[in-house]
């Protein structure tokens, strides 16, 4: 395929979930995004719910987080953009190694960490990983991954500007949803990647995502759309691209949702 046939189908992909989120006309081209601007100026002040009798926000990697040996311990500082930083999450992954921590391992092909970029300013997080993710190793590659591709693009990121990963790194047998003791096992680093990149916003994606960040069980159906915070970085609940997929009708919500996030990001939506 010609690198123009790409081009193409991306911009196609992208008008296609333009038009399926319910958007009628184009916004004018955004400036240029501002990294370096702080975020808590650039935020529309999201109220910080914190449900009666709900324990703390968890502690960061190198605060105590179980499992993780570190030697080089993580700034809490933001941006994270240093050599040393970057560096982190090749050590976080190192620490994993051919993890057996929790009853996930046996069944899975590849262990799936997370892809990205190790200075993102958003980081998508997902439940775990599917057959297609299991098999290539790396998160949101199938038809969820497609959709939240096109969700991407069409909020101004490319998939390379973001980082994505799961709450789980091993695929649960027959996709079921991941259990306590195996979102408590693989916790310390999610933790980890989350403090290492200290992104500016964080969108949990689905039920799973947003209940094990938030340490709360409240339905995704209401916590949606509602501004939280994750150690102290706004975080985003909103659909998951699979629900999507079986619930069309539902992605203008999520779109409200990826714009109140490209707002908080100070940033405006691109011209398609
Ligand atoms: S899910 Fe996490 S804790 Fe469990 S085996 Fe995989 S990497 Fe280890």
């Amino acid at each position: 395929m010609a690198p123009w046939d790409d081009i193409l189908a991306d911009l196609r992909g992208h008008l296609v979930w333009l038009a399926d989120a319910g958007v009628g006309e184009i916004p004018a081209p955004p400036p240029a995004p501002k990294r370096a601007a702080a975020p808590a100026a650039a935020l529309p002040a999201p109220p910080v719910p914190h449900r009666a009798g709900a324990p703390p926000p968890p502690p960061l990697a190198g605060e105590g987080g179980a499992g993780i040996r570190r030697s080089h311990p993580v700034s809490n500082t933001h941006p994270a953009s240093s050599p040393e930083e970057k560096l982190t999450l090749l050590q976080i992954r190192a620490d994993l190694g051919d993890c057996r921590r929790c009853k996930l391992a046996p069944g899975r092909k590849n262990l799936v960490f997370g892809v990205g970029n190790p200075s993102a300013e958003l980081v998508f997080v997902g439940e775990g990983p599917g057959s297609e993710e299991d098999l290539r190793g790396e998160p949101f590659v199938g038809p969820a991954g497609q959709l939240l591709d096109r969700m991407i693009a069409a909020m101004g990121f490319s998939r390379g500007q973001v980082y994505i990963c799961n709450v789980v790194k091993c695929r649960p047998p027959k996709n079921r949803n991941p259990e306590p003791d195996e979102m408590d096992a693989c916790a310390p680093f999610l933790r980890a990647q989350i403090a290492s990149i200290r992104p500016k916003v964080l969108v949990a994606l689905g039920k799973i995502a947003a209940q094990h960040l938030l340490s709360d069980s409240t339905p995704i159906t209401r916590m949606r759309g509602r501004w939280r915070k994750y150690a102290g970085i706004p975080l985003m609940p909103t659909f998951h691209p699979a629900y999507l997929l079986r619930n069309p009708a539902d992605k203008g919500k999520v779109w409200e949702d990826l714009k109140a996030v490209v707002t908080a990001l100070g940033r405006t939506l691109p011209k398609a």
